[in-house]
């Protein structure tokens, strides 16, 4: 599964907000794997239309799909440099597909601030920093053998030495590579890259409870938005504080609670569906009376290989997936009435699924 990893500096909330994860994810007592690794919490993704098809097809079970986030913990100052915790914390980072970057935009006189005061420019610069310096130390070892095979004319080696020329530049001036435009053929170098500035970011501020309403007045909050933009990264806002009070409520005490602090939905909920979207990801849908339940794909596959997400044996066997959008599903109220309707599609093998699709597949076995 794909998982986002949260990185911060010390002090700004990462604990607080992982605890809201493990807290909002400990109802669900199905994912047994759950408990394994303390370091990775998994979450149900919230999704309204899994709520709207139970409600239509009143199935016996609803399943949910999970996300995970991995809480990464070392220190971050001078990692680059390659010393025990520094080097464990580029290593987790290495292994996760997104980061989630907790930059704290509150001002609390009780709690420290490691370079004392409170600068949340500064603090990702910090943590970026050592993320480029290790990817320039990569991309420097990588193009001295590179530059040697490109000059055997050596097509591959010189389109990926034009591909280190445009990064290499970039790295030196302390700015990561997601920042850089890519064309198709380029991205697919740059992932064989495997570096660490390439992955894609959501900047998550914390900020105040007493700003939650507010946020996006908060000047700190501003200041990220601004840095996310010039990156190509994303920006979220939540109170990790709220949060974990939130995961410790029941569903109808949540509601109330959310209204009283003038927010419509869990700061959490907007953390799940921020990282899904980062990762490309998209969910499509089975509904039976058995079971109403949603299935995590990456956006771009076709169908057998969705199908393949249930069983090995839905993809090997595969003949075709009868399939109504969401929107008609919802629209017609039934699987009948949709495909009295003429919106049952029948979609063969290269049938690019959609999200919000809701599936049946049909297979040899
Ligand atoms: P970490 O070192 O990044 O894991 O930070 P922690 O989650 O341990 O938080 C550090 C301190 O900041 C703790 O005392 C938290 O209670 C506090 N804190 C975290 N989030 C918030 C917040 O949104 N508002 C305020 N006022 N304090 C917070």
């Amino acid at each position: 599964a794909l998982t986002a990893g949260i990185v911060g500096l010390p002090n700004v909330g990462k604990s607080t907000l992982f605890n809201a994860i493990t807290k909002a994810g400990a109802e669900a007592a199905n994912y047994p794997f759950a408990t394994i690794d303390p370091n990775v919490g998994i979450v149900e993704v919230p999704d309204y239309r899994l709520d709207r098809l139970a409600e239509l097809v009143e199935p016996k079970k609803i399943v949910p799909t999970t996300f995970e986030f991995t809480d990464i913990a070392g220190i971050v100052k001078g990692a680059s440099k390659g010393e025990g915790l520094g080097n464990k914390f580029l290593a987790n980072i290495r292994e996760v597909d997104a980061i989630c970057h907790v930059v704290r935009c509150f001002d609390d006189d009780n709690i420290t601030h490691v370079s004392g005061k409170v600068d949340p420019l500064d603090d990702i610069e910090t943590i970026n920093l050592e993320l480029v310096l290790a990817d320039l130390e990569s991309i420097n070892k990588r193009y001295a053998r590179v530059a040697k095979i490109a000059k055997t004319k050596d097509q591959e080696a010189m389109t990926e030495l034009a591909v280190l020329d445009k990064i290499k530049p970039t790295l030196e001036e302390g700015r990561p590579v997601r920042a850089i435009a890519f064309d198709e053929e380029e991205q697919k170098i740059v992932k064989g890259l495997f570096l660490l500035t390439s992955k894609p970011v959501l900047y998550v501020a914390n900020v105040s409870e007493d700003n939650v309403a507010d946020a996006e007045d908060v000047e700190y909050v501003k200041q990220v938005r601004e840095l996310a933009a010039s990156e190509q990264a994303e920006v979220i806002v939540i109170c990790a504080e709220i949060e974990e009070e939130i995961a410790e409520l029941e569903e109808d005490e949540k509601e109330m609670f959310l209204e009283d602090l003038g927010i419509t939905e869990p700061g959490l909920d907007k953390l799940i569906r921020s990282s899904y979207n980062l990762l490309g990801l998209g969910t499509y849908f089975t509904a039976g009376p058995q079971e109403v339940r949603a299935w995590t794909f990456k956006k771009g596959i076709k169908a057998p290989e969705a199908a393949g997400i249930i069983h090995s044996d839905f993809e090997r066997g595969f003949i075709r997936a009868e399939t109504i959008s969401f929107k008609d599903f919802d629209q017609y109220g039934s699987e009948k009435a949709a495909k009295e309707a003429g919106k049952m599609r029948s979609e063969g093998k290269d049938y690019i699924v959609q999200d919000g699709d809701v599936m049946l597949f049909r297979f040899n076995v």
